[in-house]
């Protein structure tokens, strides 16, 4: 080889390093999500940098899942699985034991104040903490140091889009209580199918009401269905709304006996698919209030 040759050899050979290199700094992190409210917060705050696989997809019941061999072998290739912790993903152990999953599990909402409820005598924790954005702001600081804990070398990069985001929620809140200072005190009243909005009717004013408990584990008694009917016709509540990841046959049953309105539908533990009305945390209160507005305004 001669001299010229071989310079020209060489610095082929350091370019193709350097693109290696390249290509391995930009190869994303590898992190699970429970459920997609929480998978599409992750994938906020973490970017180009993460890779995110979540459980329990859109329009899907958290409460309530059978995880796949796809999802176990998902979680034991993930540094880092996100949960929402409150009791919400009862099925979660055995998947973390089944995958051999051996990172790092992170509860986004750790530093909320729970909610209690009494559900047949028994204090049980309301897991929708997310429904409040004041919560979802802890969620987000907590996905941003447990990125950053994981992947120190893209400290700036989450540091940014947690702002970025940490400031579209304050916007959001501002949104969501201007439109609810707008709707008259006696009907910010809502029936749902069950009890998923105890959070945002503590935060912004409104009062929900559900036959089903915290959990879409166990279905309303009769004797529930019965109760909230009579409330209905008794306090005039205006609508009752369905959620997208709960059966609507219950609702119609209501609304057909009191005469109550279908409101339309909320969003309530799972978002909508990306080309829906409620394929982002925020968009998924953007599409709530808006609902809840046009049925309780008038
Ligand atoms: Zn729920």
């Amino acid at each position: 080889m001669n001299r010229r040759l071989f310079f020209i050899a060489a610095a082929a050979f350091v370019a193709m390093l350097g693109v290696n290199a390249k290509v391995q700094a930009a190869q994303p992190m590898k992190v699970s999500a429970s459920f997609s409210i929480l998978g599409d917060m992750v994938k906020q705050v973490g970017g180009d940098r993460v890779e995110v696989f979540t459980f329990v997809g859109p329009n899907g019941d958290a409460h309530v899942y059978e995880p796949t061999p796809a999802d176990a072998k998902e979680l034991s290739e993930s540094k880092i699985l996100f949960i929402n912790g409150l009791g919400l993903e009862g099925w979660m152990t055995r998947l973390e034991k089944s995958s051999g999953f051996k990172g790092t599990v992170v509860t986004a909402s750790n530093g909320i104040t729970p909610r209690k409820m009494v559900e047949d005598e028994k204090t049980v924790t309301d897991p929708h903490a997310w429904q409040d954005l004041a919560n979802g702001k802890i969620y987000v600081a907590n996905i941003r140091d447990a990125l950053i804990a994981a992947d120190p070398g893209g400290k700036a990069t989450y540091e940014a889009n947690a702002q970025k985001f940490l400031d579209g929620i304050t916007q959001m809140d501002t949104t969501v209580k201007q439109a609810i200072a707008k709707l008259p005190p006696e009907r910010r009243k809502i029936i749902t199918t069950h009890d998923a909005f105890g959070y945002f009717g503590a935060a912004y004013g409104m009062e929900f009401i559900a036959p089903e408990g915290v959990s879409t584990e166990s279905e309303a008694s009769a004797k529930d269905v019965a109760k909230i009917i009579t409330q209905i016709k008794k306090e005039k509540i205006p609508a009752v709304f369905l959620e997208n990841v709960t059966d609507s046959r219950l609702l119609d049953q209501i609304a057909k006996e009191t005469g109550a309105k279908i409101g339309g539908t909320l969003y309530s533990d799972a978002l909508s698919p990306a080309d829906g009305p409620a394929g982002t945390y925020l968009d998924m209160f953007h599409n709530n209030i808006e609902t809840m507005s046009a049925a309780l305004s008038s």
